[in-house]
This record gives structure tokens, C-alpha cells and sequence, in this order.
């Protein structure tokens, strides 16, 4: 009896405050949040002891008079929504009334804010829910809060807080996410936030211009200018992924269906081993979304190793009305009204993009003068280096003219078939001779080094290419098209090869018939226990018939279960052009050669093999002037 109380304001805060407020970084997200909400151009976050002692958060944003900073916090309060029709339609980042009221019933706030037009500001302490009185004191427009000693009257929770450091690398986290997402967007960007934007006269910071700074105990993390561009502020905040170096980095943008998406992608070669590089930001907001993450996985794949990820920054804007941020306390999921769409659209933008985009893998070469001066002595450095300095200008001076290149020498002569559009003999296309006799390197612009990598010469340099991994590449997608056309062509056996057959594995050929007969392979009883492989196809001549049909019959005891049909033949098919494919340490004739250059030109992402290793490293003649030292 009478067990049952009702519980008063300052708990019912404490109790959301457990769901929106974790560690102090999410203090930092919910003031960010609301300086961004109220237009500010300029936010300075200041932390001291990873954010336990002290989170202050200031902007240049409307400021709050009086009475609005009395009423902010207390519980739902907010200026952002009105009624149920605003739910659906919510273009500022906040909209819950509940942060303020939350973060001041676990930790000591003192608040000041001044609007434009109010000669005087006002300000407010509260300590874990007691609010005093308003005052007046002097300030700039624009607020400041502060909030001190995060969760001390709640040990509890206050015991969670990890070790100042760890604390503020996701402080630094939460910064990074807020920065990108209201980042000044270039041009193109712009453009379609104008037209894009549903409410004009929205907060929604996605297309201002926003300087942000975070200090630590005194010390300037970032200080991010508003009118950056995109590439400039990742680079800032994100240091170790070189973004500046515009090889490494793709844009793609595409508009349709009320989807506009711009993105920035990391190319295959500069994958991670965590998804921690992939940010998904929905009108400004960063988000986590399982589809799009799979859009993004789905477009890199045969690009990347599985166990890889892609780096990418996706900027979607659409329609508030079109999905529904009211789902997740902090905001950090929602629900789209046509997920469907927005997958779709992803991957056809990212992977189009990736697809018509030489992702080549560059050579990165170590620096000129240290390799020099290591080679030459590897003890006594200054001297090294006027070795190092002395060689390079005797290079310099002794450089020969510069001259155009000579006939033969192109890269269309690597793929005859440029201009009709079928592989043809390298020899056909080949300029007639003008009666001197040709070089060496004239005749033939590449080699095969260690029977296993062919280095050849390019317009602007040379490529070595892995001979294995581009001829697996080459076959795959022969091999899918071929699929996709009907079955594989395959060649009787002038001797059938037969071969033992393993507990449960006539069962395996016999549900799998039909894809034996798509992939040319016809097998026969033979005995018992035995089968008897008749047919074999022509595209894998380079395998040996026995070997790959009781491989694929493993594989396929192994995956009938987990794989769908599709899943499965792409597993087949990249097994094939494993097992088909020019091994290393196959001796190539030139004429094969010739064929495998040829075929390259032909290849879709010809610069990684099935498994996103990549086939081909460039070296552009830039690259090794500088290495000598020419230029
Ligand atoms: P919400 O952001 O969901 O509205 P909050 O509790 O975070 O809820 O904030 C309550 C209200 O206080 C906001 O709606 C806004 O009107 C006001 N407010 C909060 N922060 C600021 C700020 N930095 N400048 C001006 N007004 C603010
Ligand atoms: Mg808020």
C-alpha cells in the first residue's frame, strides 16, 4: 500500500539525463547543438580535465533575453517545436526541450546570454536543479554555458568517467562530427541547398559558414576557419589521411528524387581496418545508418579487401518530411520513409564514380635526398647530403633536351584494340616502319621481371602490374558477363578426369546441377564413388579440371547454407578467376603479354582484382624527376 510515489521534477531530469547525457561529450554534442540550432557563426568550446571539471561552450548565436533563459532550463522546454505537425517536419538539429534541463540536474551550469538588441545580458546559475535568479551582468551577445563538474553528486555514474585523455578524444569526436556536418560546402554544394532547403529561414546550419575552436586545459586542439572547403577542414581534423593530396580523395555528386548527395571518397588504396573513417550526414546531421553503410560497402566491392573499409564522407540532403528523427534519444539514427531509395541512390552515385575512375594505385616514393645519401654512406649524414646535393646538380646540368615522345611509345600501342573494340595483335596496329631499324624499346614498351610483375612504359611513366592479380580481374568479369548471358562455353575432355568423391558430396553436385551446367562443367558417374569430369570450360584452361571441381565442390559444401544464389555464384566465379588466372612465376610470351595489356584497356576496374588488391601501381615521370632530382 502506498507504495507507489510520483516522482518529482528533479529525478524525472536525472532519469533523461542518464539517456542523453553519457560522458561529457555528449554535453558538448547537445551545446553545440543548440549554438547551431540559434545561428551562430562562431563557437568556442572549452574544456579543462578531459570535461569533468569544466565544459564551457560560447557563441555569437540570437542569445536568450531573461526570460527565455529562466525557461530554458526547465523540463520540454523549447523554441523549436509547436505542435504534432512540426514532429514530421524538424529542420533543426534540437527539438526534444529536454538537453538544458538534463545536463542542469547533474552537474553545477551558469549560464549568460545577451540578444542583438538588448543593451544589458543575463545570466543564471543552477546547480544539479536548483535554479536561482536571474540576473543582469554584462556580457557580449550571444551565450555562454558553462557546465561544471560533470555527475558530482551522482558517484555512480561519475566513477564511469575514463581518464581525461580518453574523455576528451571523444569530445574530439563529437567536434569532429558537429564541424563536418555544418561545413562550408563549396559551390556545387550551395547551389542545391538553396534550391534544397524546404524551410529557407531554417537554423539548419548546412550551408553556413561556421569557425569553430576547441581548447584543452589551455591548449588549441582545432581551430577550423568558416569558409574552408570541405577537403581543407578534413584535413585539419583528420590529419592522418592526407585528404590534401587530391590522388587519394574522389568527389561524386548526384541529384535526383529529392536526394542530393555529395560525397568525398577515399580511393580503394587508403581503405582502414575499422569503419571509424565512414561519416553519414543527413541534412547536417550526423547519422548511423546500417543501409547506407552497406551502400557504401556494396559500392567498393572487388575494389577493396572484404575485411576493409572505404573511407567516405556523405553529405545526403532530402526533405525533412521524408524521414523521422524522433526515433533515438540522441537523435544519432532515424527512419526513412523509402529506405529503399536513399540505398539505391547511394550506391549508383558512389559506385558509378568509382567505376568510371582510374584508381590506379600511385607509387609512393621515398624522398629523394634521404635514399641518396643513405646508399651512398650510410654513416656521416651532413656530408651524404652534399653528396646527395652535388649528384643532383651534375644531373641537373647533364639533363637532356627535352624531347617529344617517339612513335611507338604510347600507350595506344599497349591496347591495340583501342580503335576497333576487339583485342587484335599488337603487331597489326603498329605504325608502318619508317625503314630505320627499331630500338628494342620501340618494338616492345614493357617486360616481365621475376616471371611475375610486367613493368610497362605509359604516356606520362611506367605501371607494374601484378600478372596474377590483373588476369584474375580480366577472367572475372569475363566470367560474369558470360554467366550473365547464358552459361560458359565449355570443351569436352579428350580423356575424361576422374576423380574419388567424399562422404555427402554426390549429394552437393546434385543440388547444385544447375550451377554446374552454367559453369560448362559436365560430370559423370564413374564408378561408385567415383565421377568423371567430361566437360570442362574454356575460359579456365589454365586450371586443372580436378582440382577445381573438387574445390568448388568444397566450397559449395561449405556455403550452400549461408549464401544466398547470388552470393554464391559471385564466390564460384571469383574462385574460377582465381584458379584460371596466370599464376606468378609463369613465364609470359610477349604475345601474352600484349593480350593481357590489351585486355586491361577492356577491363572494368582493371586496377584491382576481385578481391580489392590492387593489380597496378603507377609511376608517373614527375614522380621520378623529383626522385633525381630534375626538376
Ligand atoms: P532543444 O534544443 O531541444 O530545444 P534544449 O534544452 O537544448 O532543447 O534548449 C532549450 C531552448 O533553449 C532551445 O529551444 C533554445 O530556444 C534555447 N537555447 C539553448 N541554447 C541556446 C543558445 N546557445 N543560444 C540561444 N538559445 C538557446
Ligand atoms: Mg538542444
Amino acid at each position: 500500500m502506498g507504495q507507489i510515489i510520483t516522482l518529482d521534477q528533479n529525478m524525472i531530469n536525472m532519469i533523461a539525463a542518464g539517456e542523453v547525457i553519457e560522458r561529457p561529450a555528449s554535453v558538448v554534442k547537445e551545446l553545440m547543438e543548440n549554438s547551431i540550432d540559434v545561428g551562430a557563426t562562431k563557437i568556442t568550446v572549452s574544456i579543462e580535465d578531459g570535461g569533468r571539471k569544466l565544459i564551457s561552450v560560447t557563441d555569437d548565436g540570437c542569445g536568450m533575453d531573461a526570460e527565455d533563459l529562466a525557461k530554458a532550463f526547465e523540463p520540454h522546454t523549447t523554441s523549436k517545436i509547436r505542435n504534432s505537425d512540426d514532429l514530421h517536419n524538424i529542420s533543426t538539429l534540437g527539438f526534444r526541450g529536454e538537453a538544458l534541463a538534463s545536463i542542469a540536474s547533474i552537474a553545477q551550469v551558469k549560464a549568460v546570454s545577451r540578444t542583438k538588441d538588448s543593451a544589458a545580458a543575463s545570466c543564471i546559475e543552477i546547480d544539479c536543479g536548483n535554479e536561482g535568479a536571474v540576473r543582469a551582468c554584462s556580457a557580449d551577445f550571444g551565450t555562454t554555458i558553462q557546465v561544471r563538474d560533470l555527475f558530482y553528486k551522482l558517484p555512480a555514474r561519475r566513477k564511469f568517467l575514463k581518464t581525461a585523455n580518453t574523455e576528451i578524444s571523444h569530445i574530439i569526436e563529437q567536434f569532429t562530427r558537429i564541424a563536418l556536418g555544418c561545413h562550408f560546402v563549396g559551390d556545387a554544394f550551395q547551389k542545391s541547398n538553396e534550391r534544397k532547403q524546404p524551410n529557407p529561414q531554417s537554423s539548419s546550419a548546412a550551408s553556413r559558414s561556421l569557425n569553430l575552436a576547441l581548447i584543452h586545459n589551455g591548449r588549441e586542439l582545432y581551430r577550423l576557419s568558416g569558409n574552408q572547403g570541405l577537403r581543407r577542414r578534413i584535413a585539419e581534423l583528420f590529419p592522418i589521411l592526407s585528404v590534401g593530396t587530391y590522388e587519394d580523395f574522389i568527389e561524386a555528386e548526384s541529384d535526383e528524387k529529392g536526394l542530393h548527395i555529395s560525397v568525398l571518397l577515399g580511393t580503394p588504396n587508403c581503405s582502414k581496418t575499422t569503419s571509424k573513417f565512414q561519416y553519414i550526414f543527413l541534412n547536417g546531421r550526423f547519422i548511423r545508418d546500417k543501409f547506407i553503410s552497406h551502400a557504401i560497402k556494396e559500392a567498393y566491392r572487388g575494389l577493396v579487401e572484404p575485411d576493409r573499409f572505404p573511407v567516405a564522407f556523405l553529405f545526403i540532403q532530402m526533405p525533412y518530411e521524408d524521414y523521422d528523427v524522433n526515433v533515438h534519444p540522441t537523435k544519432i539514427e532515424v527512419r526513412f520513409y523509402n529506405s529503399n531509395l536513399v540505398y539505391s541512390q547511394v550506391l549508383a552515385c558512389l559506385r558509378e564514380k568509382l567505376l568510371s575512375t582510374n584508381l590506379e594505385v600511385r607509387a609512393k616514393l621515398p624522398v629523394a635526398a634521404s635514399v641518396l645519401a643513405k646508399e651512398i654512406a650510410p654513416a656521416a649524414g651532413r656530408r651524404n647530403q652534399n653528396i646527395a646535393d652535388a649528384i643532383a646538380e651534375f644531373l641537373k646540368k647533364h639533363r637532356p633536351a627535352q624531347t617529344s615522345p617517339q612513335a611507338g611509345f604510347t600507350a595506344r600501342n599497349y591496347y591495340p584494340a583501342a580503335k576497333s573494340g576487339v583485342s587484335v595483335e599488337y603487331a597489326a596496329d603498329r605504325p608502318a616502319s619508317s625503314g630505320l631499324p627499331q630500338t628494342i624499346a620501340e618494338q616492345r614498351n614493357f617486360i616481365q621481371i621475376h616471371d611475375s610483375f610486367i613493368v610497362a612504359q605509359t604516356e606520362d611513366g611506367f605501371v607494374i602490374i601484378d600478372q596474377h592479380a590483373l588476369h584474375e580481374r580480366i577472367l572475372y568479369e569475363h566470367l560474369c558477363k558470360r554467366i550473365a548471358a547464358g552459361r560458359l562455353e565449355s570443351q569436352k575432355l579428350l580423356i575424361p578426369e576422374s576423380f574419388e568423391l567424399a562422404a555427402g558430396q554426390a549429394d552437393v553436385i546434385e543440388e547444385h546441377a544447375e550451377l554446374f551446367e552454367k559453369l560448362g562443367i559436365e560430370l559423370a558417374p564413374f564408378g561408385p564413388r567415383t565421377m568423371a569430369i567430361q566437360a570442362f570450360p574454356t575460359l579456365l584452361a589454365n586450371a586443372a579440371p580436378t582440382d577445381f571441381v573438387q574445390d568448388l565442390i568444397g566450397l559449395l559444401d561449405h556455403k550452400e547454407t549461408a549464401l544466398n544464389a547470388e552470393k554464391l555464384l559471385d564466390e564460384v566465379l571469383n574462385m574460377a578467376a582465381c584458379k584460371g588466372a596466370i599464376k606468378a612465376g609463369q613465364k609470359l610470351s610477349n604475345s601474352e603479354i600484349e593480350q593481357l595489356l590489351a585486355d586491361r584497356a577492356y577491363t572494368e576496374s582493371a586496377s584491382r582484382c576481385p578481391h580489392g588488391r590492387p593489380t597496378t601501381i603507377r609511376f608517373s615521370m614527375t614522380d621520378l624527376e623529383k626522385q633525381f632530382k630534375r626538376t
